[in-house]
């Protein structure tokens, strides 16, 4: 699927800039012709018109040498025009004088700029009428040979035959690279989204059997079995809560993937929203031999949250605090604030968390096993969840440990 993605956006790509490059090729092409024409309409007009003035100067005189007209009054030869004819037409447009290639009798053609394309090389013509005081005595036509415009345009198709294809390639190998680099986050995305999915159809499978068989062997034991029968119904309710909770936890982090509308926060005072928290896991770390103490400011700290939002953070992160850390040991919450974010810390003296698995408890799913499995029986989502709902309120959170120490994790919010 990809694979052909990234080919999709090479093909597309070089397509499109294949077709404005040809584009451009073109335009250059048909730009340099009309120059190069340009050009050499002006040496010719020029030295056409040079002609004309002594050709009408020995028509005055009644003698016209067309041979040597186009060498008086100029000195110089014209760079690269080499006359092929010059033809003299009587006002009724017949031919009185040529020199050079033989020409027909009458005057064909309009006066003006021409390309005669039917001799090999081409060859540009210009036909000028001449006025004597305002009086028409003849037409003037001269061609030069296409010779050196046909070479340098010839040239440049050359090039352009050569650089295009060049350019086209270059292009497609750019395109192809770009392509990977355009699918590298998708991939991560949907590798993300895939193994998300099967995490959580795995995780539903489970619980999922145990409720099918405990209704199943309920169905074929006998009628008057009463205690075992109350036995399975307790052991499906709790299968089915815990389903339930998975379910909400998949639900939250779907829910919670944006950064959360401004619009919809209220102003929080989290001093007395961290309070009550810590007052419920206080009695709860004490019943398992834990000693919670909180640090928080005497004043409220007011910033713009989703208060049942950021109480399933702060707990998802104690019950963690407790669930990890041996009886005996510490749980601290602090809140303070610091360049202008609010900072909320979660310290316990636990088990700690290993330098390679640190950078993945936020994924969903991920579970640290190992030696420590005695701990599990969490989905691996809690940590998940807090960082998605914190990514939300534009705030951070993030973790330290030390293995057989504890575990810190601190979450910034923007005031
Ligand atoms: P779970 O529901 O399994 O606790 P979490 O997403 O909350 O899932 O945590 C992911 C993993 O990170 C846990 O399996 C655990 O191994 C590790 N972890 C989280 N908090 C702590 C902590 N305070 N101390 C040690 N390990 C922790």
């Amino acid at each position: 699927m990809f694979g052909r993605s990234r080919r999709n956006l090479a093909r597309w790509f070089t397509l499109s800039m294949g077709s404005i490059l040809i584009g451009f090729a073109g335009l250059l092409y048909y730009v340099e012709i009309v120059d190069e024409l340009d050009k050499l309409d002006r040496l010719l007009y020029q030295k056409t018109r040079v002609m004309a003035t002594n050709a009408n100067y020995e028509f005055q005189k009644g003698e016209l040498d067309l041979e040597n007209v186009p060498l008086l009054g100029s000195n110089t030869r014209l760079l690269n025009t080499e006359m092929v004819y010059a033809r003299w037409y009587s006002p009724s447009e017949q031919l009185v004088q040529f020199f050079g290639t033989p020409a027909p009798e009458e005057l064909k053609i309009a006066p003006g700029f021409d390309t005669i394309k039917t001799t090999v090389p081409w060859i540009r013509q210009v036909t000028l009428p001449v006025y004597q005081e305002s009086q028409l005595i003849g037409y003037l036509q001269v061609g030069t040979p296409l010779t050196s415009t046909q070479e340098s345009l010839a040239q440049l198709r050359l090039v352009l035959t050569l650089a295009v294809p060049v350019t086209l390639g270059i292009i497609g190998i750019t395109g192809w690279f770009l392509g990977g680099v355009a699918m590298q986050p998708i991939r991560y995305s949907y590798e993300q989204l895939h193994r998300f999915t099967a995490n959580a159809s795995h995780e539903l499978r489970a619980p999922l059997a145990a409720v099918l068989s405990n209704a199943q062997v309920g169905l074929l034991s006998p009628v008057g079995d009463g205690s075992q029968q109350r036995l399975r119904l307790e052991k499906i309710v709790d299968v089915t809560k815990s389903m339930s909770s998975l379910v909400s936890n998949l639900l939250l982090l779907a829910r919670h993937e944006r950064p959360l509308d401004p619009k919809s926060l209220n102003a929080v005072d989290l001093t007395s929203l961290l309070k009550e928290i810590a007052d419920i896991y206080t009695i709860q770390a004490a019943a398992v031999g834990l000693s919670l103490s909180s640090h928080l400011p005497w004043q409220p700290l007011y910033l713009p949250a989703d208060p049942d939002l950021l109480r399933q953070v702060v707990t998802n992160l104690l019950s963690n605090a407790c669930k990890y850390t041996p009886g005996g040991g510490k749980i601290q919450l602090r809140l303070f604030t610091r360049s202008h974010q609010a900072v909320i810390q979660v310290e316990d003296s636990g088990i700690g968390i290993g330098e390679t698995d640190l950078p993945h408890v936020f994924e969903g799913f991920y579970r640290v096993h190992t030696e420590r499995s005695k701990y599990t029986g969490g989905f691996g989502l809690g940590l998940a969840i807090a960082m998605q709902i914190v990514t939300a309120h534009r705030g951070t959170l993030t973790a330290s440990s030390v293995v057989g120490q504890g575990t810190t994790f601190t979450i910034k919010l923007p005031m």
